[in-house]
């Protein structure tokens, strides 16, 4: 089956599907300290709705599904999941995005069930400051959970770090400075105004520019050109083992070349993190339609994915629904 292309010529190839909207942290820059109203578990995709799903998927050209949530690793029987999802035909590669609490509990069951890949979010390499930043987390626990999924060839393993003015883009060299010593790839990604709470202000944003100049005066980086990866561009240190990242939702490179659809964890197709448009897989499937008309949904999906997103029009996003809804 030849892969499906959007209106833009671009490939989509990549389901990101978010399989809860509750999470074990309450990070300052995706929830309010109170958290968020969650929903009922009727309301949340059924592991056996998301397989149906992915399946047809696949037979569009979906090849890369990601596993996010909210925390994707407080969700039951996680392992069960993958492993069905390892064995459609079609997928070549299913990652997880993390906050690492769970990885050190987690990772031998799911590298077992056939998980490729994790990507862990770490906002801080200071105690502290990370227990402050994520609300209550523990730092030396999610480094226990990088080095098990690394011992278990879960690599690359990326950590996405999203740099804030003066709360923690202090620590951006210190962050591009573990690629000199590790295999991780460092990802920063630009501070986005997404989300049910109101920490997001245009000067707590870092641009990528500034990041890539900051790491720069460290020493030279080059671009790396066979990493082909969505909307992160990759670079590195000359010599270095680890990757650096960056993703640029607000300053933009990043649209022309998103190759991705979004699953909610109730079950609506979103063609853009951005988009206020929503498609209702859930409730087709609950009205027992046939695959045919799953398919239809997937490709409309595919076929209103805009060009690109503006924050230039709404400068304070999507306030409907937090990141931990959408899925990142
Ligand atoms: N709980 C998991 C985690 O934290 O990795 C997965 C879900 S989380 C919503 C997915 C990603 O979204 C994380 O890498 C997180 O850093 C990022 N994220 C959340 N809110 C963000 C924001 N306002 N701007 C940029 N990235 C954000
Ligand atoms: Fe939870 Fe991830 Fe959001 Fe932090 S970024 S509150 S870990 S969903």
């Amino acid at each position: 089956m030849d892969a499906i292309r959007d209106t833009y010529d671009r490939v989509i190839d990549y389901l990101r599907i978010s399989i809860t909207d509750r999470c074990n942290l309450r990070c300052v820059y995706c929830m309010p300290s109170q958290g968020v109203r969650h929903l009922r578990h009727a309301g949340i995709l059924s592991y056996e709705e998301i397989i149906r799903i992915v399946r047809v998927a696949a037979l569009l050209g979906v090849r890369k599904v990601r596993i996010t949530g909210g925390e994707p690793l407080i969700r039951r029987n996680l392992g069960y999941l993958i492993a069905d999802l390892r064995s459609i035909p079609g997928i070549e590669d299913i990652s997880l995005t993390t906050n690492g609490q769970l990885l050190d509990k987690y990772a031998d069951e799911l590298a077992a069930a056939g998980l490729t890949r994790v990507n862990v979010s770490v906002d801080s390499l200071q105690n502290d400051r990370y227990a402050e930043i994520t609300r209550g987390g523990s730092l030396p626990v999610v480094f226990a959970g990088i080095q098990r999924a690394t011992l278990l060839g879960l690599t690359p393993v990326k950590i996405n770090m999203v740099p804030m003015r003066g709360i923690n883009d202090d620590e951006i060299e210190a962050f591009a400075r573990l690629t000199l010593e590790t295999r991780y790839d460092v990802r920063f990604i630009e501070f986005m105004p997404a989300g049910a709470n109101d920490f997001w202000t245009a000067d707590r944003v870092v641009s990528t520019q500034e990041i890539m100049e900051r790491v720069g005066r460290i020493a030279p980086i080059d671009p790396i050109k066979r990493r082909k990866d969505g909307p992160a561009r990759y670079y590195s240190f000359a010599g270095a083992p680890g990757v650096l990242g960056f993703i640029s939702p607000i300053s933009h490179h990043f649209c022309g070349s998103c190759n991705r659809l979004r699953l909610t964890s109730d079950g609506k197709l979103r063609p853009c993190l951005f988009s206020e448009t929503e498609i209702d897989l859930k409730s087709a499937m609950r009205r027992h339609v046939p695959d045919e008309e799953i398919a239809r949904l997937l490709r409309l999906a595919v076929e209103v994915k805009p060009q690109a997103h503006s924050f230039a029009d709404r400068p304070d996003a999507d306030k409907r629904r937090p990141m931990s809804a959408i899925g990142g």
